[in-house]
């Protein structure tokens, strides 16, 4: 048994920030990945990360901002605390070395981004995540904390609603270990990958939600999912939205600026839900180039500004689809790229079980509501991180002793479970999660119907009945991918089945939510949070009500 006070399962900034923040207040703290730190989704991040520095910003206007775009799902509590402290977050990055563009008088650079009523991401080129994600990870190896690399915890242990420890997996030679902990944070990222079309890094299954949900956590509002209107066509490999922040534009096949029909004044700066449904639509009704893509064009922005800010992408484009964008146009199309729902958490980044905390992509505090904007996703994963440091330290001084017959237990059945999975004689991984992944790419995307979402329900039913008899053929212990990948398959089953059934029922159209048979939004009886608990016969739904303080709902235009 492996004993620490806390243990922060993530290597992403939520996890960094996190561990970061319990190492300088004393407490014993190690990380768990299963992968290399930097390896972590949160490095591919591009375009910035927004707070409102700028001399005539103010957090009031950025959580303006963030509520409209959230389409008033948002809880106005938490998106006070994500706008008042990123100010302090962004500068401390900063003074932790971040080596953010600047402008001339040496000041952080700001750009434009969707929804947003000021210039208020700040960015480092269009390689913010990965600088921010060193900036962390230097610290973390000057603190000297240490770190399971390549684990994959594989089940948490919660007895009369405290978090015990978890079992997990080293992926080095399969060998399963419990750890015992006060508290353990979830910092797991989301679950692009249970689409077809993402945005996401190969390991973002959502297994760290799904592992929550199996030891009796909510989640909540999981039927809202982004999908980013520009990613290139063919990889769905992310085109950041700085391309359109510094005057990118959209155009259909018939060279139209076509987002003058759907959002004429914000253009192609609309949040993110409205320009992707109106590619979407570009796409469906004909006006799209042939195999469904438009043009995103930034050649008249010049070589110059396209090499310092944009670098990134101008390679991905070389590298990935053959065309340089200060020659040609890039051609995009919507693809999934980030979870607004996740594991239930408050403003301190606590579950409903105690010693149990969630934070960054996996959780939901609440700050993203309906949709995200640009730019907030970073700035939730150093502001929650650091908040729930602060109260998982806090917590874990006032604890006594515990049992440690639940967590042997726990180890004892997991080895048994993994044991089983072994053989040949059963369903292999892969054609499951391919199917898994075509049904909630064509029945629960950008636009949704009933009959759709139900046939989704009906086929991750189907699935979740085929997975019971998975089998893992390859014997090798040592990183053995189809065990990693078949224990992780469950929880993509697990996801997919919320997120449908909660679209299913959700019969409104909100944020990234999008009915064509509920074409409203209904604040009269959909102004509420989703909640789903696991039951032998699938999810359970529940409501909550949305916190709201300072912004009444209004009708969403840009
Ligand atoms: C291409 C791309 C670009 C983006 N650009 C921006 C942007 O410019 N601005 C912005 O605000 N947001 C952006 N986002 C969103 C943002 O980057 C992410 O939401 C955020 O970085 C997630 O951070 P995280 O700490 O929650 O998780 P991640 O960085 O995804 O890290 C998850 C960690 O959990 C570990 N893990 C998962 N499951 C297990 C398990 N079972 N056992 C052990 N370890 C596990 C992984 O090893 C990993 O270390 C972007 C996202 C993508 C995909």
């Amino acid at each position: 048994m492996i004993t620490h006070d806390v243990v922060v399962i993530g290597g992403g900034l939520s996890g960094l920030r996190c561990a970061i923040e319990l190492h300088e207040r004393g407490v014993d703290v190690a990380i768990v990945s299963k992968v290399p730190l930097i390896r972590s989704h949160s490095g591919a991040a591009q375009g910035g990360i927004n707070a409102s520095i700028g001399s005539d910003d103010s957090w009031e206007s950025h959580a303006f901002d963030t509520v409209k775009g959230s389409d008033y799902l948002a809880d106005q509590d938490t998106v006070e605390i994500l706008c008042k402290e990123a100010p302090d977050r962004v500068l401390e990055m900063e003074h932790w070395g971040t080596n953010f563009s600047r402008k001339d008088d040496g000041t952080i650079a700001q750009r434009p981004f969707g929804g947003a009523g000021f210039p208020r991401t700040c960015y480092a080129g269009d390689r913010t995540g990965h600088n921010i994600l060193h900036t962390l990870h230097e610290r973390i190896l000057r603190a000297g904390i240490k770190v399971y690399r390549e684990w994959l915890v594989t089940r948490l242990v919660i007895e009369d609603d405290r978090c015990l420890g978890f079992v997990a997996m080293d992926l080095l030679n399969s060998e399963l270990e419990v750890f015992k902990t006060k508290a353990t944070v979830l910092a797991t990222g989301g679950y692009g990958r249970i689409y077809q079309k993402s945005t996401n890094a190969i390991i973002n299954k959502g297994f760290g939600i799904s592992l929550a949900y199996r030891a009796g956590v909510p989640l909540q509002d999981m039927e809202f999912v982004q999908f980013h209107p520009t990613t290139l066509w063919g990889t769905n490999i992310l085109i950041t939205e700085g391309a359109r922040g510094e005057g990118g534009y959209l155009y259909n096949k018939d060279h139209e600026r076509f987002m003058k029909d759907y959002a004429s004044s914000s253009m192609e700066l609309a949040p993110r839900d409205i320009v992707a449904r109106s590619i979407q639509q570009e796409i469906d009704e004909g006006r799209a180039f042939p195999g469904g893509y438009v043009h995103l064009d930034i050649t008249h922005l010049g070589k110059d500004l396209i090499e310092e800010r944009l670098g990134g992408i101008r390679q991905i484009c070389i590298d990935f689809a053959g065309i340089d964008p200060v020659e040609e146009p890039i051609p995009v199309q919507p693809g999934q790229h980030y979870s607004m729902g996740g594991i239930s958490s408050n403003k301190d980044g606590a579950t409903p079980a105690s010693g149990l905390y969630a934070v960054g992509e996996c959780a939901c505090i609440s700050v993203h509501g309906a949709n995200r904007l640009g730019g907030n996703s970073l700035l939730d994963t150093v502001v929650f991180g650091r908040r729930a440091g602060v109260h998982a330290a806090d917590y874990v001084t006032s604890l006594g002793e515990t049992s440690d017959d639940p967590l042997t237990q726990a180890l004892d059945s997991e080895k048994t479970a993994i044991s089983e999975m072994m053989g040949n004689d059963g369903e292999s991984y892969s054609s499951i999660s391919e199917e898994l992944k075509r049904t909630m790419q064509e029945n629960v995307g950008v636009f949704r119907e009933k009959k759709e979402l139900e046939k989704a329900v009906e086929d991750v039913k189907k699935l979740e009945a085929r997975a019971r008899s998975l089998k893992v053929r390859t014997e090798a212990r040592e990183f053995n991918l189809e065990l990693l990948n078949a224990i992780e398959l469950k929880g993509m089953l697990d996801l997919a089945h919320v997120i449908a059934l909660g679209a299913l029922v959700r019969e409104e159209s909100r944020g990234a939510h999008y009915r064509t048979d509920f074409l409203e939004r209904d604040d009269k009886n959909w102004l509420k949070h989703t909640l789903a608990y696991l039951t032998p016969e699938g999810p359970r739904l529940e409501y909550k009500d949305v916190n709201i303080t300072i912004f009444q709902p209004q009708r969403r235009t840009y």
